[in-house]
């Protein structure tokens, strides 16, 4: 072979299991989050997505909401499993046996403060690792706080979230909750 060989995989080595949390406030999910927890599912043996309680945010969409909207999305994968925190993330990657924390990136804007996050995680448990998935093209302009503005709006989010997903936004607006 040019430019070297490959040591074969030794057959019926065991290959030690991963998981992997991805963390988030996902107010509402999107198809960008939807595309990273199906290829994460693929990479990983456990894929643990959970939602961020932040005392600090007032979400358009009460927690429960949002787990359900990541079930009702995700009960196809395999593997993916769909819980809530608060505090810490590094701490409930290790309450949840994850040793590595995804992220998404879709442009540079995110960059600066994803890196500043995963310094700050690598200072406090430095066993875990930051993975990052770069966003698929056609997903690259999605953001929650752009789904709830097209809504507001009356524009069609279906191509930007899950079908129960627009429905709670459709139900959301018409109602013209007062602090969205
Ligand atoms: P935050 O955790 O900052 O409140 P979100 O809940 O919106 O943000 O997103 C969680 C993670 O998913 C972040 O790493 C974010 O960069 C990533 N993400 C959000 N939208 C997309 C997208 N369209 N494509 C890829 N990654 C995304």
């Amino acid at each position: 072979m040019p430019g070297g060989s490959v040591t074969p995989y030794p057959p019926g080595l065991l290959q030690r299991s991963m998981r992997a949390l991805y963390p988030g406030s996902f107010d509402p999910l999107t198809f960008g989050h939807l595309d990273l927890i199906e290829r994460a599912s693929r990479l990983f043996d456990g894929l643990v997505v959970a939602v961020l309680q932040n005392p600090g945010k007032q979400p358009a969409f009460p927690l429960e909401r949002r787990l359900e909207q990541i079930r009702g999305a995700t009960a196809h994968l395999e593997g993916v499993e769909v819980a809530s925190f608060d505090g810490l993330t590094v701490e409930f990657a290790g309450a949840c046996g994850a040793e590595v924390i995804l992220r998404g990136l879709r442009a540079l804007s995110d960059f600066e403060f994803e890196l500043q996050i995963a310094h700050t995680n690598k200072s406090l448990a430095p066993h875990l690792e930051t993975l990052f998935l770069a966003t698929a093209v056609h997903h690259s302009f999605l953001s929650s706080s752009v789904v709830k503005e097209v809504a507001r709006f009356g524009g069609d989010v279906a191509h930007m979230v899950p079908a129960g997903v627009a429905r709670d936004l459709e139900k959301l607006f018409n109602r013209s909750s007062p602090h969205v």
